[in-house]
Formats: C-alpha cells, structure tokens, sequence
C-alpha cells in the first residue's frame, strides 16, 4: 500500500450523506483523510487510519436527536474537522413494566388499513401480534368470540412478543386488538381480509401467454409472499388462485402444493373459465448435435407448472397438475447423453419425470412448442483436453456499473473489475477461446439481460466478476473477509469450486468457500455459471491491490484457471 501523506482532506465514502443506516446499534464508516500518518476520531472514538490515508471504523450509532458523525483528524499542527449527516432509525419504544402503557404501534398485525389486498380461505388461521409490556394483557375480540394473545420472550424494557392464531373469517367479521394493563386499554383495529369464494374456481394466468416460450422470461414462484426464488414457470401458465397478500398470489400447483407469484405476473381469466386438465401422451426423444429434447404431449393443450430437480447425472422434473399416461417413451438406442426416462404418478395430479444421464449434467432448459412440454438437455461441448478452452464460447460478465460497491479511496467495484474483464478475455483468448463481454465500457448493462446475452451466444459457460462489501451492521475490522464463488443451479457446482481453489491460490486471500445464493446473474440453466467475488473493495488493502494491474491479473488468472480445470474434468467424465 502506497504511503500518502498529503494535506488533511476528509471524505467519507461510506455511509453517504443523508444515508439511512440500517442497523440498529454500530455501523462501519470508511473514507479518506489524505495523509496516512493523521490519527482520526469519530464522534470521539478512535479510527483505523491505513498507509494511503483511507479509514475504516466500527463505530455507534449516533443518536436519532443527532444524526451525525463528527470527525477530526490531525496530523502534526494540522487539524481539520469535518461533519456528516446521515439518517437513523427510529428509537424503538421503551415497553417498561410501569409509567403510562405504551406498544409497539409498527409491530401489530395484520394491522387496518390495508396497503395491498388480502383474500384468505375463511378457515385459515392468520398470525396475530403485536409487541408490548411483558406484564400486559393482550386480547383480539370480533363479534362472536375472543382470543388471548400469548407472550414469548420479552424483558422489562424491551416488552414481549404476543402471539395467536385467529381464523380468517373471524377477522373478516370485524376484530379489535386490545392492550390492558391496569386502568389503561389499548385498541387497534385489525385489517379485514377478503374470504375467497370457495364454490367458483379462480383462475389466473401467470404472466403473458403471448410471450415467447423460449425466452429467459419466468414466472417466479415463492414459499412466502417476498421469499426466495424456488419455483420458475413458462409465461401463460394456469393456475388456481387461492389468496393474496401483501402483494402476491398464491397458487394452487396442485392438491398438494400451494406457492406464491407477484401481483403483477396473475391476470384473472374470465369467470367460468374451466380449471385445466392435463394429461401427459406418448413421449419421444429429438436428438440433436448439441442437444437432447424430451418431447411431451400433453393433452389439454395447456402448460403445466413445473419443477426440476437435478442430480449430478439425472434430473427428476415435476409437472404439477397433470396425469401421466405416457405408455411409449421412444429413444435412439446409442444416444451419448440420455440414458433412460421413466415417469411416475406421485399423487393424483403430479406426475414426475426420471431422467438419467450418460455424462455429468451441464445444462438444460424448458420449453412449450404447440401443446407440447419440450424438455431440453445439453450435450457438453466438445473439448480437446490438453487445451480445454480452445474453440468453447466464455461469457464474462464484470460486475454492474455504473458504481456498486465502493472502496475507502472512492474505487467503484463497477471500475476496478472492468480491467479483470479484459484481462479474462485476453487470457481465454490466448487459450482459443471465443469471449463474449457483457460490456466493454462503464455504461449500465441490464442485469436481467447480461445472462440472456450469454445464452443468445450460447455461450459454454459464463462468469460474473464483482467485489464483495458488507451489508450494514457488520463489523468489517473483525468479520471474515476473502475470495469467494456463488452459483445456483446443482450443475454449476462443478465449475464454482475449482473457480475458487484458483482465486485463493493467485490472489492469496482468505477462502470463503462457495456459496449457493439465489442471485439473478447465474439464475439461468442452460450453462454452468458462476459469481466471483474475489476481494472486498470496502477493505482498504484489498482496495489498493485492485488499483494495481498486477493484482488484477491475479483475479483474472484465477477465473481462467478455475475455468480450464473444469473443463478438463468435464472431458474426462
Ligand atoms: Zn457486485
């Protein structure tokens, strides 16, 4: 790290001004002060003051009445001082035992008036809570009956947590939650949910039924309104509705699983329009050179939803909602990739695919071509072993501009992993292969368009280059930091380990494993993808190495590395 010591100039790169911190007791705050030998305080504690004259601090929360960070640097006779506002989150409540009664008034729910609509089943039960003084007594009344709210947990300051089920038809009727204690009581109206129509079947369809199937476009479905990705659905897909809340639809898959979509991707269908049947017909196999299509009939003409579960050399794919009555699988007999397909009913309505497979899985991709669920395999490309790369397309995404994270010296990610980016494809060149870059220059590329750019080259796999920070709250002088690489599909595992064994070993940072993360870049299928985050540019060391070409190229020769020895063992399987 270079030595700078220049006249003292304070900039605070992070929080910026005016930012809301998001933790709830001490967060980290870095800059620069222009002089590596200055000592800083921050709103009187003491900073880590670094060669180049950047900081990095772990340091209280200012108080809500004066949200702001005072810093002072010196350095010799000079002193500069310097203020920077930010935003905190409210104090919350004192819950105490005595004194006036007071609640946590944003911890009610389901609390009136509604934000977006709420439609339930009038027998399912809704989570009733709100936070208040341990030794109150809670209680949610409607017309007919009542229900104790019961505490768990809690303190003599802080309050308890209450808790109880009440059914949906009963808030439908009116409720009040009550807060007592003492002479004093408490009352909030409770949100009123909608009760479905139990005797008319509610169809939706999941997004737009004009789109073309063979795009990346999915539907999303979730365990929870707001959750994760798990399920992802052909555009036009219908499904039964079954609620709302909190800006999604639950769906009915089938008898057994119910999931959620955004508002936005349901379009009710016309009333009476019939719930669909669906039943699988005789399935052949389409070979091709680079792939292999499992081609399903399905009676009803509509799309099923679907789910794919894969295996390192097979893949089981549910079809929800539908029969199988598929007596004839026809296969070429000598097919390098597919070995069998079998199916099963598993319940009434869902059905299940078996696919085995002569070589590790390496991609796929589902498709709905008139009437048919077309399930497509793709062979693994054709690798010369002793030069792994020659002749394969690599798609290197570097990280998202315009900014990202952003280093103590101001280095955007978004800058400082571009000439990885380069350097990557001028190594993979150098190798034989064909490189598509996402972007070549610091203009924002769509980050749902940078993975359907590979797949429109049909790119043999594709690595994303980022630099890694932390999210408010942690304390950076103490948490781990290192290289690390995500992925999310089963058949990218392959590539994103020797991709990190090659990072530490050319960069030298701590190893922090793979991770499976559900992130939008390396969402897709149809190649083994990976997300680097090789170093943490919000560390003010491994800020400095990334502004020095050499240790860029150590990102790069990592990536390439990881990149070639996966695919060496893929020929070899
Ligand atoms: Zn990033």
């Amino acid at each position: 790290m270079p030595l700078v010591q220049g006249p003292l100039a304070i900039k605070v790169v992070y929080p910026p001004a005016q930012h809301l911190i998001e933790s709830r007791d001490s967060n980290f705050i870095f800059g620069s002060i222009g002089n590596g030998r200055a000592t800083l305080t921050i709103n009187g504690a003491p900073a880590q003051v670094y060669p180049n004259g950047s900081f990095l601090a772990f340091v209280a929360n200012p108080p809500p009445a004066s949200p702001r960070y005072d810093l002072v640097a010196v350095a010799g006779n000079d002193t500069a001082r310097s203020t920077h506002p930010v935003r905190v989150q409210d104090a919350r409540p004192v819950l105490g035992l005595t004194g006036p009664l007071v609640v946590d008034t944003t911890s009610i729910a389901p609390r009136a008036p509604a934000t977006s609509p709420m439609l339930l089943r009038g027998d399912e039960r809704v989570r009733v809570t709100v936070r208040a003084p341990a030794n109150a007594t809670v209680w949610a009344a409607w017309p007919t009956a009542s229900q104790w709210l019961v505490a768990s947990g809690g303190d003599s300051l802080s309050g308890a947590n209450f808790g109880a089920d009440v059914p949906a038809r009963s808030l439908r009727d009116g409720a009040t939650l009550y807060v007592a204690r003492g002479a004093d009581t408490l009352r909030y109206a409770l949100l009123r949910p909608d009760l479905l129509d139990t005797l008319s079947t509610r169809l939706v369809r999941a997004g737009d039924i004009s789109v073309r199937p063979d795009t990346d476009r999915v539907i999303v479905g979730r365990p929870v309104p707001g959750g994760t990705y798990k399920w992802f659905f052909l555009p036009g897909t219908t499904l039964e509705m079954t609620g709302k809340m909190a800006g999604f639809t639950r769906v009915r898959l089938d008898s057994g699983l119910e999931v959620w979509i955004a508002d936005a991707d349901a379009v009710p269908l016309p009333s009476g329009t019939p719930l669909p049947r669906r039943v699988t017909l005789n399935a052949r196999v389409r070979s091709a050179p680079e792939w292999v299509d499992i081609v399903i009939p399905i009676q009803g003409g509509e799309r099923p939803a679907y789910f794919v579960d894969e295996g390192s050399r097979s893949l089981s794919v549910t079809l929800y909602g539908t029969r199988a009555n598929t007596d004839i699988i026809n296969y070429a007999d000598n097919d390098t990739l597919l070995r069998t397909v079998e199916w099963k009913q598993v319940v009434d309505d869902r059905a299940e695919l078996e696919i085995t497979l002569r070589q590790p899985l390496y991609g796929y991709l589902v498709l709905w071509e008139d009437g048919n669920f077309v399930f497509r395999v793709r062979r693994r490309p054709t690798i010369d072993g002793r030069n792994p790369l020659r002749g394969l397309t690599i798609a290197v995404d570097p990280g998202h501009p315009p900014i990202g994270a952003t280093g103590p010296t101001g280095l955007y990610e978004a800058i400082a992993v571009l000439p990885v980016g380069e350097k990557v494809r001028e190594l993979l060149e150098h190798r034989g292969a064909r490189v598509v870059m996402t972007r070549t220059t610091n203009d924002p590329v769509d980050l749902g368009l940078r993975p359907i750019i590979a797949r429109r080259e049909n790119a043999n796999a594709f690595v994303s280059i980022h630099l890694n920070a932390y999210g408010d709250g942690v304390n950076p002088l103490v948490a781990r930091n290192g290289s690390g690489t995500y992925f999310f599909h089963k058949l990218s595992e392959p590539l994103a380990r020797p991709v990190e064994r090659a990072l530490v070993r050319h960069m030298g940072l701590p190893n922090l494993g793979v991770y499976y993360d559900n992130l939008a870049v390396v969402r897709p299928s149809w190649m083994p993808m990976v997300l680097t985050e090789g170093a943490f540019v919000i560390i003010p060391e491994q800020e400095a190495a990334m502004r020095t070409p050499e240790f860029q190229t150590r990102y790069a020769e990592g990536i390439v590395e990881g990149l070639e020895e996966y695919f060496r063992w893929l020929a070899k399987q």
